[in-house]
This record gives structure tokens, C-alpha cells and sequence, in this order.
């Protein structure tokens, strides 16, 4: 290109990215100076994977030259730059990763930020908005990079943060990236050495790669995994962690593990992050797992083979000497050394939920909040910790407070001996399941039941079936086993009562899979239950999920102490004429249909209940 008459391309944003950056421009900032973290992250990145590809890659340029971030400030002129002899970027990923915001979070993060008019400066740590963190502190931006590759052109970016950017063909002999700029007045202090030291030192002295301001190094380059248990101080773990992660709260807790076995060798500093994973993958740096290390050297910066699905909560660092650095990702991943360090890893932090679960309640319980709903997955996909992980559970019943939840282990204890059976129960909430007909018989003899409250519950304790050789049952089914003595069947189980339930079977007989007697209603006339169709809170998932379910029919108990139930049995006996019978069967049919959630044919429904309200009130 040189000799030649540069041509400068222009550009828009993309719509989204203009609203982005129209907000990181005006707004204002408790901490701006977080654009240093986001730029250093950024060139360590660079840094990262350059040192991967040139580990087999020929056509990579300055190979011998030590991998290092070059800062440059000068106070006078106000200036800034940075410079990092990592990959570099082509054109096209200039305008691919420079030019757009790919990530959803960054919608969330426009989003939350006119919600709850927070200052920018808080939220861009929280989101990581990234490189455009920059425009808190200038005006206009250069970029001047080259991809490593030796036939790479050189390019320049430039932008003042408004609605475009250009790029133009640039020479640049050394591979890498270059940003700078000039600081608004009011943020000249960036410009100062001492300043820009102390954020360092505050933010990025993780950073795997030496930090230069002219010839002196200012981070200390330490892998902090490499240290001993005991030489780890939590404050450093807790910056370490925030380094990695780009979470800007600390981790709700750490463990260092140093494992030497047969089949690998492996230190690993793992954290779980203080909050839920939906709040995290809504940030663009958190979509991540496990960073993979070979003797201090990053392979792969999201290593999703590290640990199962269940346990993606988990963030950190892995380091082995036992894979060869220079192999292709497949290989490792089909590596045996990876199953055995998977496996460890596996059995490490169970042990760890285990132990925080019986240590520190309070800890765990702040876990199992946010993340329990992954974990509980663990349950049908682990066969091999299935029965850990069962005790990892946690569930409010009729015996806590409402928030507080035990385990089965706490339930299966304090049963009394002559109850065979673990009972649950599914609700959208405390409350309605409390209401829950079915539940009557349970309040009535204080019998604890367990609420699946949380909608994943339903897919995970059925599956259970038997805990400390009790079989768990859903109370809302026809195959408990309810006490013979207290229950109301022999007392009333007359002729009478069977003609009342056979007029009922004929009147409901395409809706209903049964009509019964009920032993477990105490206050309700009427209940519908699970019989052979699926179970009912399932059916609902199913449906939320989109998956067309035909509604299953289920059976209707009915409550031969109930007034209604009563009066209804002296009408059949006065042979009151059939239609008025039938009006009343189906309309308590609908109510507990209403009752459970499904509501039947509206205009129909207020029909039948007007007119029987009119009959009521008839003086
Ligand atoms: P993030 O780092 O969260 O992906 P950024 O907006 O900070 O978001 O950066 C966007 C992308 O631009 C990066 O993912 C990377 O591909 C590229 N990039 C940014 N800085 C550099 C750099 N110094 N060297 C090479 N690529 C870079």
C-alpha cells in the first residue's frame, strides 16, 4: 500500500452501538478509571492467544520478541497509549469486533442503566462494555493494529465515539495493537505515571504479561495458583478472581486444590461468583467456564470440557503439566490426562458444596439460591454423583419458615417411624400450595410435606423416587398411603354415598378418569388428583416450554362431610330433577379445575354461577 495515495473507508454503527456509546459519553462516572482494566484485559487477550498460535503457526511475525503491554503517557499533551504485541486484528475483524456490539448484554446494560439510572462508571464494570469504557475519558480514539500473520496489512481505526468510524490502510512493521488518544481535561490525571501505577496496581497486577510505563515494569507477573494453600491471602485471591472474571463483586467463596494423582498432576484455583448466572451471562465476559493452563501458559480461555454442565457455575483457573502445549484443541480434549482431571475436579467441588453445606449455612444457602438450578440438572445427568447430589438439595416444607429449607436427609430424620413415605408438592409459591385442597389432610395431621416451589423441582424430585427407603409421593396423586384409621372411608362409605359417586361418574364421565370418595379433604368439597394421566405442574411446564400436551384427565375426589356434598346427597335422594343435579356436579367440577389452575369455559362458567346464585338468593 505504501506510495500509494491512502484511501480513508467511513462507517456507521450499528443503531445499538450509538445508543451505547451516547450514553457512555454523557453520563457520569464514579469510576472512569476502569478503562485501563478494560484496555489491559484486552491486550492480555491478544497477548493470550498469540502465544498459543505462534506455538505452531510459522507465518507469525516477532516470535523471539517478549510478549509485554507498552504503556506511554505524557502529561503536558495530555496523551495515552497502550501497545501490545499480541494477535492484532485484520480489517475485517476491526470492523466485526470493534465496530459492532455482538453481545446481548449489552442491550441488558442500556436497559438497567435507564431502569435504575445508575451511574455508568458502576455499570460498564459490571457489564464489561469493554474497549468503549475508553470514551469515558476522551474524545476520539486511534487504533492502530496489524494481525501476526507475515503477510498481515497494517490499520488504522479512528473514531470520536459519534454516530461513525473510518479505517485506513496503515504501514506497521511489528505485529499487534495499538490505542491512543487524548484525555478530556477533567480526566488528564491518566496522563500522570503515578496515577496510572496505582490503577494497575489496584486492578490488573494479574495480568499475565509484563505492564510497561517507559522501561519499568509495574505489575508483578505471578500465577497465583502456583502458590501454596497457605501462602494465599484472601484479598489478593479475591482481586485475582476479579481479574479473571471481570466481576466486580468478590467471589462468594474459593478453593485452591493442588492434586497429584495417577493419572494427572494439576493445581487449580476455582471460585463461585457471588451471584446468579443469569445476571452473569447477561455480561460479556461471563459467559465463561474454566480458563486451561499448560505450565502457566493459557491454552484455552474457556475450557468447557474441564468440568459437567452442572457445574459451569464454577470460574478459574486450571494448570497441568501433563498436556503437551503445542496440540490441537481436539486432541486435548480427547486427552485421557483431561478425563482425569475432569473427574477430580468433579469429586473436588462436590466436596466443597458438601463441606460449605454442613459448615457454613448461611454460605450455602446464598449459593444454592442462584445456582442451584443448575446443579439440581446434575441430578438426572450424574449418575455417578446422583445420590451427593440428592443431598445437596435443599426444599422449604410445611415444617419451616417461610425461605428456610432443609434437606431430605433432615426431613427423613425427623419423621415418625410409622411414616413409609416422603411427601412433596408442587406450587408456584408457599401460598399456593398451602391452599392446595389436597393439602388438607397433611395440615390436619401435621405430617411435613416438601414444596417444590422452584418450576425445575418438578423435573428433578419425582425422578428420586426413594430416599432412606422411603418413597417420595406427590400428594397430589392417587397412590399414597393414607393412615386407615383417621381417614373418613368406613364411616360414610355407604350405599348412598356410592349412588351419589356413580351419579357423578355419569355426569363428568368424559372429563373425570374416576370419581372417588376422598380420604385426605378435610375443609374442601372437591379435589382433582393425579391418577394414571401426567403429573399436573409438568403438564404446565411443558405447555410454558411450548410443547403442545394434551390436558390428562384426572380423578375427582369428592368430600362426604362437606355440606355441599351433603346437600347434594339429600337432592339425589329427593329426586330433584336430573338437570338441576348435574348443574351443581359439573360447576364444583370446574371450580376445582379453577382451583388447580385451568380455567374452563369462561362464559359458560359465570353463566351456571349466576344462575345458581339466583337460585340462592330466590326468598
Ligand atoms: P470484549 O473484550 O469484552 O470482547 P471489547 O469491546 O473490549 O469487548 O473488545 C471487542 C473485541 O475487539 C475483542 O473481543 C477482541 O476481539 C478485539 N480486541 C480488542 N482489543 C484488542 C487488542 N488489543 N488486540 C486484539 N484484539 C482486540
Amino acid at each position: 500500500m505504501s506510495g500509494n495515495e491512502t484511501k480513508v473507508e467511513s462507517f456507521e454503527y450499528k443503531a445499538e452501538m450509538k445508543q451505547l456509546l451516547n450514553l457512555i459519553i454523557h453520563s457520569l462516572y464514579t469510576h472512569p478509571e476502569i478503562f485501563l482494566r478494560e484496555l489491559i484485559s484486552n491486550a492480555s487477550d491478544a497477548l493470550n492467544k498469540v502465544r498459543y498460535v505462534q506455538l505452531t503457526n510459522d507465518a507469525i511475525i516477532d516470535k523471539d520478541k517478549e510478549l509485554q503491554i507498552r504503556i506511554t503517557v505524557d502529561e503536558k499533551a495530555k496523551s495515552f497509549s497502550i501497545e501490545d504485541n499480541g494477535i492484532g486484528m485484520t480489517k475485517e475483524e476491526l470492523i466485526a469486533n470493534i465496530g459492532t456490539v455482538a453481545s446481548s448484554g449489552t442491550l441488558e446494560f442500556i436497559k438497567k442503566m435507564k431502569e435504575e439510572n445508575k451511574s455508568a462508571g458502576d455499570l460498564i464494570g459490571q457489564f464489561g462494555v469493554g474497549f468503549y469504557a475508553t470514551f469515558m475519558v476522551t474524545d476520539s480514539v486511534v487504533i492502530e493494529t496489524r494481525y501476526a500473520d507475515k503477510d498481515a496489512q497494517g490499520y488504522r481505526w479512528v473514531s470520536d465515539g459519534g454516530g461513525s468510524y473510518t479505517i485506513e490502510a496503515i504501514e506497521k512493521a511489528e505485529r499487534g495493537t495499538k490505542i491512543s488518544f487524548i484525555l478530556k481535561d477533567e480526566r488528564k490525571e491518566y496522563a500522570e505515571n503515578h496515577t496510572v501505577k496505582e490503577i494497575i496496581n489496584k486492578y490488573s497486577n494479574f495480568a499475565d504479561y509484563p505492564i510497561y510505563i517507559g522501561d519499568e515494569k509495574i505489575n508483578k507477573v505471578e500465577a497465583l495458583w502456583k502458590k501454596s494453600k497457605s501462602e494465599l491471602v484472601k484479598e489478593e485471591v479475591n482481586e485475582f478472581y476479579k481479574f479473571i472474571t471481570n466481576d466486580f463483586a468478590d467471589p462468594l467463596d474459593y478453593l485452591h486444590l493442588s492434586i497429584e494423582s495417577a493419572g494427572a498432576d494439576f493445581k487449580a484455583l476455582l471460585f463461585i461468583p457471588s451471584r446468579a448466572p443469569e445476571e452473569l451471562l447477561a455480561m460479556r465476559h461471563h459467559h465463561k467456564s474454566l480458563q486451561l493452563y499448560v505450565n502457566k501458559v493459557m491454552i484455552m480461555d474457556d475450557c468447557k470440557d474441564l468440568v459437567p454442565e452442572y457445574l459451569r457455575f464454577v470460574r478459574g483457573v486450571v494448570d497441568t503439566a501433563d498436556l503437551p502445549l503445542n496440540v490441537s484443541r481436539e486432541m486435548i480434549q480427547n486427552s485421557p490426562v483431561m478425563g482425569t482431571i475432569r473427574t477430580a475436579l468433579t469429586n473436588k467441588i462436590i466436596a466443597w458444596l458438601q463441606n460449605m453445606a454442613q459448615n457454613d449455612v448461611v454460605k450455602y444457602m446464598l449459593f444454592y439460591k442462584d445456582f442451584s438450578a443448575l446443579l439440581k440438572t446434575g441430578v438426572s445427568t450424574d449418575f455417578l454423583n446422583r445420590e451427593k447430589l440428592i443431598d445437596l438439595l435443599r426444599f422449604e416444607t410445611s415444617a419451616t419458615k417461610p425461605g428456610d429449607m432443609v434437606s431430605l436427609k433432615e426431613y427423613a430424620d425427623r419423621t415418625k417411624e410409622t411414616q413409609k413415605e416422603i411427601y412433596y408438592l408442587a406450587g408456584d409459591s408457599r401460598a399456593a400450595i398451602e391452599s392446595n385442597p389436597n393439602f388438607e389432610y397433611f395440615r390436619k395431621h401435621a405430617i411435613e410435606v416438601i414444596y417444590l416451589i422452584d418450576p425445575i423441582d418438578v423435573f428433578v424430585v419425582p425422578s428420586i423416587h426413594e430416599y432412606d427407603k422411603k418413597s417420595l409421593k406427590a400428594i397430589d396423586k392417587d397412590d399414597i398411603t393414607l393412615d386407615a384409621e383417621d381417614t373418613k372411608e368406613n364411616k360414610n362409605d355407604t350405599a348412598l354415598s356410592q349412588s351419589l359417586v356413580a351419579v357423578f361418574k355419569n355426569v363428568l364421565k368424559d372429563k373425570v378418569e374416576d370419581v372417588r370418595v376422598s380420604k385426605r379433604l378435610v375443609d374442601s368439597a372437591v379435589t382433582l388428583i393425579t391418577g394414571k394421566g401426567m403429573d399436573r405442574h409438568m403438564e404446565h411446564m411443558m405447555k410454558a416450554m411450548g410443547r403442545d400436551t394434551p390436558a390428562s384427565k384426572r380423578i375427582l375426589e369428592i368430600n362426604l362431610d362437606h355440606p355441599i356434598i351433603q346437600n347434594l346427597s339429600k337432592k339425589h335422594l329427593a329426586n330433584v330433577p336430573e338437570e338441576t343435579l348435574n348443574k351443581y356436579i359439573v360447576h364444583l367440577f370446574e371450580t376445582a379445575q379453577f382451583a388447580d389452575g385451568d380455567i374452563p369455559s369462561k362464559p359458560a362458567y359465570v353463566k351456571r354461577m349466576i344462575d345458581i346464585m339466583q337460585e340462592a338468593t330466590k326468598q
